[in-house]
């Protein structure tokens, strides 16, 4: 008797392995962002890396490349 009582959680945007992570090149870049972990800004033409959860695309993050590291290694 298997109680299948699990929903799927809800898709963590801060969790590494449940997120596509997309680099962003400097060309690509049009728009300022905040980055969401040390809360300034990534300027226009700034290379950074988007933190898209599978499944909610509207969640997506703009990140700094060494702010992703750093989350990443935190966990
Ligand atoms: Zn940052």
């Amino acid at each position: 008797m298997s109680a299948r009582r699990r929903r799927p959680a809800p898709p963590d945007p801060f969790d590494p392995g449940a997120v596509e992570v997309r680099r962003v090149q400097p060309y690509q870049a049009n728009k300022a962002y905040t980055c969401p972990w040390c809360h300034r800004e990534l300027p226009r033409g700034l290379g950074h890396v988007v933190v898209v959860p599978y499944g909610a695309a509207d969640l997506r993050r703009h990140w700094h490349h060494g702010c992703w590291q750093k989350r990443v290694r935190v966990g």
